[in-house]
């Protein structure tokens, strides 16, 4: 054999492997490209982050400023002719005649809705263990939560399923999953986007916002669902602004309030040093820290349910098992229907809720407790009124912890309520707010900052958060 014809069947044989090797790559099932509704099934697998996957073509696209952005819809939103469960065994078998306003807004301009995500039952819960489908596991570290009560949106955003989760947050049900995920959680000023189309919780502290891993999607679809609405009396008639602009925008200048009382005991210490690294971003930026007082922040969990109880047990009395949802087979009387359609119906915390909001609101103890709550609420505000005539923006942790475990505060209830609280004073005054993520722990788990602005001002706020977002990445 001549030297040159060996080389030739040298060359022909690895042309061949090759040729082998690149096929058997190709045809694997790590080089077929998944569509987004089949890597949402392969998440949600995992993670239980979903209540339903759409099938491919359900929804069709629009074009649009958004254009094919995946979208995925917390279950207490409305979407025409999809299943509306709110997390709970109550509305298993309900569907949504019509799409909330913010839903609709999002389809006009392109976007692809994916599915509907899980959530603590009717948004009351700060670990998403209060579903009726079970819970959501934090893709970060399966053994903890991803946070609540928006958590499978949290989870839908952070594992990659889709590019913007929409959430809601009274009490700080997107900031505080977000903040546990190593995502953006937008919270916009109360009344910014419509709620018609929300099922409510409690309605003067409900408002819809977003999880996204960019400050850019957060912003976009902010633009997209913000503005009036007829349907919707408490939307806001302020025009809307392209909020996108505040992510280039130069923050020199700006004072930032440091509010003493959120940097107590019970922070962890990871968490207190990732602030700090902050604060000194901000510094470099050209801002000033201004120490600031915020004194009835020490009332604002008290407040927040006594309030939101009151509004949840009127709200959720349209679920008597005549007009929607479940109604017990086996009763007799109309009031033997009420009574155990909703005892079958509604789970543990939500019959806890009910029960305090209606204590609160009997007569005798309305003016001690609902009353008084409504006073100290308006002092809240008052103590945002004027901490914003001294700085231009907020910062806190979002959290004192990052995400715990399964099952750990689960039958603790005032535990698990003290885990709102640095986010709940935004929506007793009604603020935006947002958290983002900053930083890991020492166990690797994400950690959250929070940034709080006065009313509409989102665009200063996205222009101080791009200052001190870190992206995160998740090591599977
Ligand atoms: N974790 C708070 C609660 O249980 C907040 C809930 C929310 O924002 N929807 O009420």
């Amino acid at each position: 054999m001549t030297e040159r014809f060996r080389k030739n069947i040298v060359t022909i044989q690895n042309t061949t492997l090759f040729i082998q090797i690149t096929g058997i790559v190709k045809n694997s099932r790590y080089f077929k490209p998944m569509t987004a509704f089949e890597n949402a099934k392969t998440l949600n697998e995992k993670y239980n982050c979903f209540l339903e996957i759409f099938d491919e073509g359900r929804y069709p696209l629009s074009s649009g400023k958004l254009h094919g952005m995946t979208v995925a819809i917390k279950d207490v939103l409305a979407l025409k002719d999809a299943r509306l469960t709110c997390g709970s065994k109550f509305l298993e078998n309900f569907t949504s005649l019509y799409s909330a306003t913010c839903v609709e807004r999002l389809q006009k301009a392109g976007a692809l809705f994916i599915g509907k995500t899980n959530m603590d039952e009717f948004a009351m819960g700060s670990s998403n263990e209060n579903s009726a489908y079970g819970a959501v596991l934090n893709p970060w570290d399966i053994t903890k939560v991803p946070g609540g009560s928006s958590g499978g949106s949290a989870v839908a955003a952070a594992s990659g399923a889709v590019r913007v989760a929409l959430g809601t947050d009274t009490g700080g049900s997107i900031r505080q999953p977000a903040a546990f995920t190593g995502t953006v959680g937008m919270k916009p000023t109360y009344g910014r986007i419509s709620r018609y189309g929300l099922t409510a919780f409690a309605s003067s502290f409900d408002t819809v916002g977003t999880f996204s891993k960019s400050l850019e999607d957060a912003a976009l679809a902010l633009e997209v669902m913000a503005g009036r609405d007829e349907h919707d009396a408490t939307s806001a008639n302020v025009p809307v602004e392209e909020y996108s602009t505040g992510l280039k925008k130069d923050i020199k200048g700006l004072r930032i309030g440091i509010p003493k009382e959120y940097f107590g005991e019970g922070i962890e210490s990871d968490i207190r040093e990732a602030i700090e690294a902050s604060k000194i971003k901000l510094e470099k930026a050209g801002c000033t820290l201004i120490p600031i007082s915020m004194p009835h922040t020490k009332y604002s969990i008290a407040v927040y349910y006594i309030l939101t109880t009151a509004e949840a047990s009127s709200n959720l009395a349209r679920f008597d098992g005549i007009r929607y949802g479940k109604r017990a087979k086996e009763s007799e009387t109309l009031l033997d229907t009420y009574v155990k359609s909703r005892s079958q119906g509604f789970g543990a915390e939500v019959k806890r809720r009910i029960m305090l909001g209606t204590y609160v609101l009997s007569s005798g103890y309305y003016d001690a407790y609902y009353i008084r709550a409504q006073k100290v609420r308006r002092l809240i505000k008052e103590d945002f009124t004027n901490a914003f005539k001294e700085c231009d923006a907020i910062l806190t942790p979002t959290t004192p912890t990052t995400a715990f475990k399964l099952g750990d505060k689960i039958s603790d209830p005032l535990a698990m309520y003290l885990n709102d609280i640095f986010t709940v004073s935004a929506n007793i005054a009604g603020a935006p707010a947002i958290s983002l993520p900053i930083a890991l722990d020492n166990n690797g788990l994400p950690i959250g900052a929070q940034l709080i602005t006065n009313d509409f001002e989102e665009t200063k706020l996205f222009s101080v958060a791009k200052e001190i977002y870190v992206e995160l990445n998740m090591q599977d």
